[in-house]
């Protein structure tokens, strides 16, 4: 019995984490800043339900003196493939 059990309790699909990272620079002091998007948990469906959109405010480190908040708005497909990236505040940077 204690090989069955063995056996059967052995998880082999454990959930893996995914994420969306990227990477804006600050309008004002030019700092970058990583953004990450947890695709689990941060996503909610789009007006068509069609797709997911995810609005996330990023803040620098403050070492500039700097505390403008970058407003980032991005569109994923059903797929959680990233389908429009908008900014506010800052640019994207690869
Ligand atoms: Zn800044």
């Amino acid at each position: 019995m204690g090989f069955l059990k063995k056996l059967f309790s052995n998880e082999s699909s454990k959930p893996e984490k995914h994420y969306y990272t990227f990477n804006v620079k600050c309008n004002r002091c030019g700092e970058i800043i990583e953004g990450r998007i947890d695709l689990d948990n941060d996503l909610s469906l789009d007006d068509e339900g069609e797709g997911y959109q995810v609005r996330k405010g990023l803040i620098g480190s403050g070492d500039n003196r700097c505390f403008q908040q970058i407003k980032v708005e991005l569109t994923f497909d059903s797929n959680r493939q990233v389908l429009e990236r908008q900014i506010t505040g800052g640019t994207f940077v690869e």
